[in-house]
């Protein structure tokens, strides 16, 4: 039941999810999906589709009003399961100033593994892994609030990749970096996928839905695209980037774009690889 055809096991299951806040409004309304361990999936939509609440249930910290949502088949409703649960997903905010817990960046790092009892001299090796995946060890001493956004984002990563999770949430991470460190966020999900951990990246970036595996597309609290990356961008749903939505109205009008490129296709393939 758990292995579908591809073989792939399933990390995070939602079935028949419905949250409300306590104010009443229904922002996730019965969602069903499967993310598979190993896969690299964008979860998309506007802002208010329900992305950033969705997140917060996949490591508990938002329970579903009902329905329910398994990590590795653990049912995030059940209290005991809850410190199982967190050493399984980890989720890096938005806003990570917002996420420091410690005085020094090395301090804030060591905090995750040091709650789940890892023993000291893996901590330390963990903390300085860490920090030189997100290229901060010469910040290691900082006061994590004085960092610039992009280092900030930088430590709260790493913060996230000592605890050594299986999976890892990216909850819109981009929205306060410039193009580089953006860049820089993608090598680090793309590093850890090829670690065969599960990225999970909330995003409205058009642009970064190339890079992953799958999409769910998200639109008020319902699942409206759930499939390949490449399904979706030759779907009618894929908010096209500005070059490609100039190249497909300029093609359906009739003029022969051939000379420019040969398909809104190969412009998709190119940013790929930008
Ligand atoms: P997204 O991440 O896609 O922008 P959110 O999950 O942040 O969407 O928000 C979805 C909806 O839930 C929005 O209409 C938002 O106003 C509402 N919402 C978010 N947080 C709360 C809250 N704490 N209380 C009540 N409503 C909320």
């Amino acid at each position: 039941e758990s292995l579908p055809a591809s073989g792939k096991e399933i990390a995070i299951e939602a079935i028949d999810l419905s949250f409300k806040y306590p104010d009443g409004t229904v922002v996730l309304d019965r969602i069903n999906l499967k993310i598979y361990k190993g896969d690299f999936t964008i979860i998309a939509g506007l802002n208010g589709s329900g992305k950033s609440t969705f997140a917060l249930h996949l490591n508990g910290l938002l329970k579903p009003t009902s329905g329910k949502l398994l990590v590795d088949g653990l049912d995030t409703r059940k209290r005991r399961n809850s410190a199982a649960v967190h050493k399984k997903v980890g989720i890096v905010f938005q806003n990570p100033y917002t996420q420091f817990v410690g005085n020094s960046v090395e301090e804030d790092v060591a905090f995750g593994p040091e709650n789940m009892g890892v023993a000291r001299d893996e901590i330390k090796k963990r903390v300085s892994d860490a920090l030189s995946a997100v290229h901060l060890m010469n910040l290691s001493a900082q006061d994590p609030s004085s960092l610039s956004g992009g280092e900030a984002q930088a430590a709260a990563i790493a913060g996230i990749l000592a605890m050594e999770t299986d999976c890892v949430v990216f909850d819109e991470i981009t929205s306060m970096l410039d193009h580089k460190a953006t860049e820089r966020v993608l090598n680090i999900m793309e590093e850890l996928k090829n670690q065969k951990k599960t990225v999970i990246y909330i995003s409205h970036e058009p642009k970064d839905v190339l890079k992953a595996d799958r999409i769910i597309v998200l639109d008020q609290g319902k699942v409206t695209f759930d499939g390949k990356t490449d399904e979706y961008v030759r779907s009618d749903k894929y908010p096209l980037p500005d070059l490609i939505g100039l190249m497909k109205l300029l093609k359906d009008d009739g003029y022969d774009v051939s000379e420019l490129v040969s398909s809104p296709e190969e412009v998709a393939e190119e940013i790929k690889k930008l």
